[in-house]
């Protein structure tokens, strides 16, 4: 194989590595941008009952909770197992706390 053949074998593979990079970069922002936290004020939390702190959820008005769930043990969290907030499904381009809960917990497969 001459030399030419070789630098523009490695100029393309740069130009490729370049243009997979842009897509990773915007994946990068968007995720930054999911992390802002979910008001337990914001009308879809509101509607579902969501609050930040599980211990604080009214069993009187919410009789489905049972002591031990919240959003990090919930089917719908994906946040890091030990981090104290995270995405949740239902709540797009938010982040719910670990030790949230709303009305919809299911219990995430051990
Ligand atoms: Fe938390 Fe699950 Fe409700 Fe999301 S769906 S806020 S993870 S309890």
């Amino acid at each position: 194989m001459t030399d030419e053949k070789l630098s523009r074998r490695r100029l393309l593979q740069g130009a490729l590595v370049s243009i997979a990079a842009v897509p990773a970069a915007t994946l990068i922002a968007r995720s930054a941008q999911a992390s802002a936290p979910l008001s337990e004020s914001d009308p879809t939390a509101k509607s579902l009952a969501y609050v930040g702190d599980a211990s604080k959820v009214d069993p009187a008005t919410n009789p489905t909770f049972k002591a031990g769930q919240h959003c990090a043990n919930c089917i719908q969290y994906t946040g890091k197992a030990g981090a104290a907030e995270g995405p949740c499904n239902i709540f797009p381009n938010k982040s719910v706390k670990a030790a949230g809960w709303c009305k919809v917990w299911v219990q995430k497969p051990a």
